[in-house]
């Protein structure tokens, strides 16, 4: 047998690099604003109380005002993949990640997308989750986090 038998190709992992950064506008400055505050904090109705995600300047239920109010952070995995190439830069070294839809327990149907940290094996359909803030690499932002409870 000759060395090139049973050899694989290697695949060059792309360099290391910075995560892309958010681009606050008119309907997400009040979340940045939130986690820059330590807080997550989402839209709500004034008039009506209904969290509403993604953010709107009027409520679509009752075209209430809205702003960003705080919420727990607590919530289950609704639902989530398994990133296992690195598809968006920055996130190289977290590889195999969970990306998930956490639904809060604020109101059925307020979900976030966000990554899952800690052992993979501990997330499924159903965990319960809690927020936290991480610092974005590369400039000022705070992204929320869940973490398994
Ligand atoms: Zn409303």
């Amino acid at each position: 047998m000759d060395g090139a038998v049973g050899a694989v190709a290697a695949v060059a992992a792309p360099p290391s690099s910075e995560p892309p950064q958010p681009l606050p506008d008119l309907d997400t400055e009040g979340f940045w604003q939130a986690t820059a505050r330590g807080e997550l904090a989402l839209c709500r109705c004034h008039d009506c109380l209904l969290w509403v995600q993604p953010p709107l300047e009027r409520c679509p239920s009752c075209a209430g005002p809205t702003s960003f109010q705080p919420v727990s952070g607590i919530g289950r995995v609704f639902s989530f993949i398994v990133v296992r190439h690195p598809a968006v830069s920055g996130f190289e070294h977290e590889l195999p990640m969970v990306v998930a839809i956490v639904e809060l327990e604020e109101q059925v149907g307020l979900r976030l997308t966000s990554r899952i940290v800690g052992p993979l094996e501990e997330v499924e359909i159903g965990s319960r989750v809690v927020a936290e803030l991480v610092a974005l690499p590369g400039g000022d932002f705070h992204a929320p986090v869940f973490r398994p409870t």
